[in-house]
């Protein structure tokens, strides 16, 4: 009975050297040292035995099941330690894999000519200057010398929020609050932003679109001052040969007006359909600040003069991309965005 007993250890201890998951473990603790396993099997066959051996083989047998569970806490620790191993292998990162690419977003072509257009006359000591899209009909037409008979607010189609207040026609109107809050001082500032009009939406003109304005109040400015910075402007945008002519014009808050025309930067001046076969293409309008409106601004005609100048973005971005559809610029089409990004 003792060999019998001995040759099972042996097995046991054989079977168990060889389990390699806990699966297995688990079918070799019930097999064997479970209640209803085989080494608890050997405890019964003791009252079998005469009674002088029994006491010599129980201490045998109780010998033979510690060591089977002092065996078997050591492979569990050893199974344990490789089932852990193959969970952190099965989730872990490879770190050289190559990364997956970040899909990033770009600038709206009129937001890219914003920031250039602001840039350059940043360079010439101008300062970006908001002022409200919602806005007193005062402000938007009458201080700038267009009373509410003038036949100048028929140009600008406008939308009324009330009988007072306008969805600004153009940043214009933030000139009289430009030179109201820096009066007595000198005024140089630019006014960009969205702007809005009452039209019919065609590939040339739209509901809402962004102009950037130019105001320069002081008691040195002059004529020639405008020509020299609508020139240094036109060269930093189209190229440092580029050429300007200023032609006569209208507008109520300027005396005199004047038209800004480009060179045309598809022929270079030999006329083309772009340009109309005349070699100039229209940039801005521009003039000396009317007396009416600098004193509405709180200065003295006799003491200062300024000048100033506003233009289209969303032209700008046109000519410059020969594009010729305005409203491609707001219909916010995915294909037509990503050429800019
Ligand atoms: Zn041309």
């Amino acid at each position: 009975m003792l060999d019998q007993l001995h040759d099972y250890r042996r097995i046991a201890l054989e079977e168990l050297a060889v389990v390699a998951d806990a699966a297995t473990l688990e079918a070799w603790y019930r097999a064997h040292l479970a209640p209803s396993g085989k080494a608890t099997g050997w405890k019964r066959n003791i009252g079998k035995l005469p009674v002088a051996e029994r006491k010599g083989f129980g201490q045998s047998v109780n010998e033979v099941t510690a060591e089977l569970e002092k065996a078997f806490q050591l492979h569990k620790r050893r199974i344990d330690l490789l089932e852990l191993e193959k969970r952190i292998l099965a989730e872990a990162t490879d770190v050289t894999l190559p990364a997956r690419g970040v899909a990033r977003g770009g600038h709206h072509p009129v937001t890219l000519a914003l920031r250039e257009v602001i840039g350059v006359f940043e360079q010439m000591g101008f300062v970006v200057y908001e002022s409200p899209h919602v806005e007193l009909d005062e402000l938007n037409f009458e201080l700038l010398n267009m009373p509410p008979d003038h036949p100048a607010r028929d140009m600008q189609d406008t939308f009324y929020v009330d009988d007072d207040v306008v969805l600004r026609t153009h940043t214009s109107s933030g000139q009289v609050r430009a030179m109201r809050q820096l009066c007595p001082g000198p005024v140089r500032v630019i006014l960009p932003g969205l702007c809005y009009r009452h039209e019919n939406i065609t590939p040339r003109s739209e509901i809402q679109f962004h102009q950037i304005e130019g105001l320069l109040v002081g008691p040195e400015v002059r004529l020639s001052d405008l020509k020299g910075v609508l020139l240094k402007f036109a060269r930093a945008l189209f190229g440092p040969n580029q050429a300007i002519r200023m032609r006569g014009s209208y507008f109520p808050f300027t005396e005199p007006s004047c038209e800004v025309d480009i060179r045309c930067t598809l022929c270079g001046g030999n006329g083309c359909r772009v340009c109309k076969q005349s070699g100039w293409l229209e940039l801005l309008g521009a003039g000396l600040v009317h007396p009416v409106v600098l004193r509405n601004g709180g200065y003295d005609p006799t003491q200062v003069r300024g000048i100033a100048f506003g233009m289209g973005i969303e032209r700008l971005v046109l000519l410059r991309h020969g594009i010729d559809d305005i409203r491609l610029i707001f219909q916010n089409d995915l294909r037509f965005l990503r050429q800019f990004a």
